[in-house]
């Protein structure tokens, strides 16, 4: 064979090694997490990303680029072989050199291929811009924009827990516990989380904190007591063991003197933790009593009660009794 016909086969069939390649190669990276990769810094991405976000005239300048190469090889091959033998040995180099072998490669590297080759990309896509761009325009109005990837709550959970478990990988167990609740923790609602009724301790306005009444706030250890006035659903404010320091047993204070009023959060039992911490942070609270549409007490839930669902532990503090 003379050696010019077989310098441009192979040519040839290298343009359309890289051509097919970097079509399915390019197109196998999400344009998004290009994006935010690029976002991050990445140098490599950032240069991908732009001519990945050409999208369709992308794809129409690579498949144009791949017939013409293909076509001109078939044609080459016609010219010093006879017709079907030139269609075989055609068919295989171009199976074997021009598709299989270059997709392959450049589905598991395709960042680096791309990156190393965008500048003869970018010179291709200026060589067919006449006759890509009005294909490309046809397709960008049929089909509309490229859509981003947003991945619903239950993949980005999933994704989360891939990553733990894959060594390469750097979140930790800790971390996937965080994010997974922070993520869960808006679906949860005051009711699931609450102290109910029955476990509370409340007090009664009139109490007088006489010695007796100190010694057993303090023992029972809580920062926050809820104040009932005619009934147990019926709260009128939260004292504070803050403000009792320093209050003298002898005086005879009642509980009605040194509470607070103001800071009282009330919320339905299915109000979601996200909207219930906001509201606590907003209002600078950090107990809410949970009641029924009647008026009915059910419980309290504490900043505590929220933090613990979102870091997905149990929070015991100094004063916590633990088995
Ligand atoms: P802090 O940690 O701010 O000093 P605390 O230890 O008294 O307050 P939290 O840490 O807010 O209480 O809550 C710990 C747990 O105790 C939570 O489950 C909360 O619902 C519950 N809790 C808080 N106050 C009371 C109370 N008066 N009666 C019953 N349970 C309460």
């Amino acid at each position: 064979m003379d050696p010019y016909i077989g310098l441009s086969l192979f040519t040839l069939i290298a343009f359309s090694a890289l051509f097919s390649g970097l079509t399915l190669g390019l197109y196998s990276l999400d344009k998004t997490e290009l994006e935010r990769k690029t976002q991050l810094g990445d140098k490599r991405a950032e240069r991908v990303f732009r001519i990945r976000k050409r999208g369709n005239l992308l794809l129409v300048s690579l498949l144009l680029g791949n017939v013409a190469v293909n076509s001109a090889a078939s044609i080459i091959l016609g010219s010093v072989a006879s017709g079907v033998v030139a269609g075989f040995v055609a068919t295989g180099l171009i199976v074997i050199f021009g598709e299989i072998i270059p997709q392959a490669v450049c589905a598991r590297y395709a960042m680096i291929v791309g990156y190393k080759t965008a500048w003869l990309v970018e010179l291709i896509m200026f060589i067919l811009y006449p006759v890509a761009k009005p294909l490309a325009w046809v397709l960008d109005n049929v089909l509309g924009e490229e859509l981003r990837t947003i991945w619903s709550k239950r993949e980005l959970e999933h994704i989360i827990r891939m990553h733990e478990d894959d060594p390469r990988s750097n979140v930790d167990e800790d971390e996937e516990r965080i994010l997974l609740g922070a993520l869960r923790f808006s679906d949860k609602t005051a009711e699931q989380v609450m102290t109910p009724k029955k476990d509370m301790f409340e007090i009664q306005k009139k109490t007088v904190l006489d010695q007796r009444q100190l010694h057993q706030i303090r023992e029972i250890g809580f920062t926050r007591i809820p104040v009932y006035a005619r009934d147990k659903n019926d709260i009128v404010g939260i004292l504070y063991a803050k403000d009792l320091i320093g209050v003298d047993p002898d005086n005879q204070e009642t509980v009605e003197k040194m509470m607070r009023t103001y800071q009282m959060i009330h919320v339905s039992p299915n109000r979601r933790l996200d909207s219930l911490l906001n509201m606590m942070i907003v209002r600078h609270a950090h107990m809410a009593m949970v009641r029924e549409k009647s008026g009915r007490l059910l419980g309290i839930v504490t900043m505590e009660d929220v933090v613990e669902e979102i870091i997905g532990r149990e929070i015991i503090d100094e004063d916590d009794d633990v088995i």
